[in-house]
Parts: structure tokens; sequence; C-alpha cells
């Protein structure tokens, strides 16, 4: 700009990645809750490059503004801190409601507000959606299965859930946010979807939440031992982020209103995995055994049968590509960024 006394200031326009020109009568409203988390900002990239307008929500618990920071500014997407728990106003036309802490460490430190966040965030989004009529996303967990007598797990699995122990909060929440979520579908026409979400790890894992996946790629990229809980045998099976996305998409887009999983099936014990991990990072790094945790899952696997035949998805990354990519990112950040 060349002001009236000669002087000139610039304007430095942040640049984009190029989004999807929609028409106006195909662009959707869409509101992220916990958008600036992990899975909740890798969902708002997806959703902004298919040139939807994205409005996240998020009280930056245990998400960032990082996370999103590319977008801030543009036409289309809108960042607001507010707490779920408090009712929201706003006019969309779908719902992905991702708002809650998903490691055990970051669930267990307030329980109290865990439940909260689940119970009076999921009846607020859904009474919003109510009103709005805007299709509504939850994203459960395979916690809802708790240390499963059934395996793999498949939707049809009601559970085992201790009720009273340090993950009450998290897996009873989640059920308590599914039992709601149905009761807004037969009580008032909510158009609903749930996923049920096994573990999923990749970029912009937050470093200090101290889930397994991050713990043991930072653990062998100082150099320090890995640390296994218990005696390693407890399996998880872990899913790639973008394989997430790609079958949350699907499921909010398809006419498919229960719960469904969505995971991995490669299954891995905890001691294998330490192993797989500290091998491509840091050969030498010694591996040693914490005590468990209380009521850890023994073993974990999804059954996928129902993503595969009602949305057509499968997971289209291995674990090891997965991998790679997410030690190359945690490399990126640097030592000193890593806790
Ligand atoms: P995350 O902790 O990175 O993201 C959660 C986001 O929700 C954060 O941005 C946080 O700040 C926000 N949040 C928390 N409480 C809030 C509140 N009261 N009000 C507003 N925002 C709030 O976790 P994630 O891994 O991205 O998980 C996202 C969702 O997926 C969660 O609902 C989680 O239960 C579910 N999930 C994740 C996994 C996984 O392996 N990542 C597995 C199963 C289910
Ligand atoms: N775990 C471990 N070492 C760690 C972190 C986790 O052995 O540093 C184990 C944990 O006890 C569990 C599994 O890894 O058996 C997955 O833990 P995570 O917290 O990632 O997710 P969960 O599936 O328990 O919610």
């Amino acid at each position: 700009i060349v002001h009236s006394d000669g002087t000139v200031s610039f304007l430095h326009a942040k640049s984009f990645l190029p989004v999807r020109m929609l028409r106006q009568s195909e662009r959707l409203r869409i509101l992220v809750t916990g958008g600036a988390g992990f899975v909740g900002s890798h969902l708002v990239d997806r959703l902004m490059l298919m040139g939807h307008e994205v409005i996240v929500m998020d009280n930056f618990f245990t998400g960032t503004k990082t996370n999103v920071q590319h977008w801030i500014g543009h036409p289309h997407f809108d960042l607001v801190r507010h707490d779920v728990v408090d009712p929201f106003m706003i006019e969309v036309n779908q719902i992905y409601h991702l708002a809650c802490p998903a490691s055990p460490p970051h669930y267990q430190y307030n329980p109290t507000k865990t439940v909260k966040t689940s119970v009076m965030g999921t009846i607020n989004m859904l009474g919003l959606a109510k009103r709005t009529k805007a299709r509504f996303l939850l994203t459960s967990t395979s916690e809802v299965y708790g240390d499963p007598e059934e395996h793999p797990q498949k939707e049809t699995y009601w559970g085992h859930v201790n009720p009273i122990g340090p993950r009450a909060c998290y897996d009873e929440g989640k059920r308590i946010a599914e039992t709601l979520t149905y009761s807004y579908m037969r009580q008032n026409d909510v158009d609903v979807r749930v996923a049920r979400i096994f573990n999923t790890f990749g970029p912009r894992m937050s470093p200090a939440d101290g889930r397994v996946v991050s713990n043991f790629i930072i653990q062998a990229l100082k150099g320090e031992q890995l640390t296994i809980y218990g005696d390693g045998t407890q399996t998880r099976s872990f899913q790639y982020v973008h394989d997430l996305i790609d079958g949350l998409i699907l499921l909010m887009n398809k006419n498919f209103t229960e719960p469904v999983n969505l995971g991995n099936p490669e299954e891995y014990s905890i001691q294998e995995f330490a192993e797989m991990i500290r091998d491509r990072v840091s050969p030498d790094t010694p591996i040693k055994h914490l005590p468990a945790t209380m009521d850890d899952p023994k073993k974990r696997k999804p059954d996928v049968t129902r993503a595969t035949t009602y949305l057509g998805w499968q997971p289209a990354f291995s674990v090891q590509q997965g991998l790679e990519e997410t030690i190359e990112w945690f490399k990126e950040q640097g030592l000193e960024a890593l806790i």
C-alpha cells in the first residue's frame, strides 16, 4: 500500500494449501469439536481440502493452535476456544464430535472432568444437532469393549468394563456418550453415526501424552530405555491416522447408523512393538519393564467386517509405513521439543 505521505507498507498474504472450489450448494458448514487435537487436526485438513467450511471448537486441554495454524486466516476456517461442557450456539450441517482427552494420563488427570466432557459435552452437541438438524458423528472408542473376553472385537460385543477403575471415566464416559447418541436418534430423530476407534498413531501425536507409540519413538530417539508396562504380552492393533480419517469421512457420508469399528487388524504384543520401534530407530537401546497399569486390557484387535461391508473401507497403510512417517515427523520436531 502506498500511503499519502509516500510511505509504503506491505501486506503479506498468508499462502494456504489450495482447496477444492465447491458450489455454494455443495459446501457444508462442518463443526469439529476437539479439532485442534491429534485426530481432529488431520480431519480438519481433509475437510478443508475437500472445499468445506470448517469450524474448530476446542478448549486446548490437549490440543494446540499449532496443529491448525496453517488454516488460520483462511476464509473457510474458524477456530473457537470453547469448552464443550458449556452450550455452544452455531448453525452447521455436520458435527464431528471428538472433544475428549484420549490418552490414559490425560483422561486420568481429572477423571471427573473427563466424565463431564463426555456426558455434558455430548448432550450439548446432540442438542445442537437436534436444533440445527445437523448430522452428528461421535468418535467413540475400542475402550467400550474394556478388557475384552471376545477376540477380535465385533460391534455386537457388549464389552467387559470395570465401572469403578481408573479407566472408567473414559470407558464409561464413552459408553454413556453412545447411549445418549442413540437416545437422541430414537427420541428426537437426530441423524447419528458412531465410530469405535482403535489405537491410532501418526504425526501431531502430542509428545507428552504418554501413549505407547509416542513414548517408544521418543525414548528410542533419545537413546533412553523403552518402558514396557507389565510383561509386554498385552496386545494392541495400531492404525495410521490417514486411514482413520478416510473411515470417519466415509461413515459420516454413508447411510449407516450403527456403531462401526475403525482400526487396523494388524495385532502386536507390546514387547514385539517395542522391539520393532527400537530396531528401526536405535537398535542398541535397552528395553525395561515397569509395573503393569491397573485394568490394562490384555488384548485388542478390531473385526472390521462391518466397515468393509457398509463403508467399503479397509486400512491402506501398513503399520510399518505409518511408523516410518511418524518417526520422521518426530525427528523433524527436534529432540529439544520432545519431552
Ligand atoms: P487429543 O487429546 O489429541 O484430542 C482431543 C481434543 O479435544 C484436544 O484438542 C483437546 O484440547 C480437546 N478437548 C478435550 N476436552 C475438551 C473440552 N472439554 N472442550 C473442548 N475441547 C476439548 O486426542 P485424539 O487422539 O485426537 O482423540 C480424538 C478423539 O478420538 C477423542 O474423542 C478420542 O476419544 C477418540 N479416540 C482416539 C483414539 C486414538 O488412538 N487416538 C482411539 C479411540 C478414540
Ligand atoms: N504402554 C507401555 N509403555 C508405555 C506406554 C504404554 O507398555 O510407555 C502399554 C500400555 O500399558 C498398554 C499399551 O501400551 O498396554 C497401549 O497403551 P496406550 O496408552 O498407548 O493406549 P491404550 O490402548 O492403553 O489406551
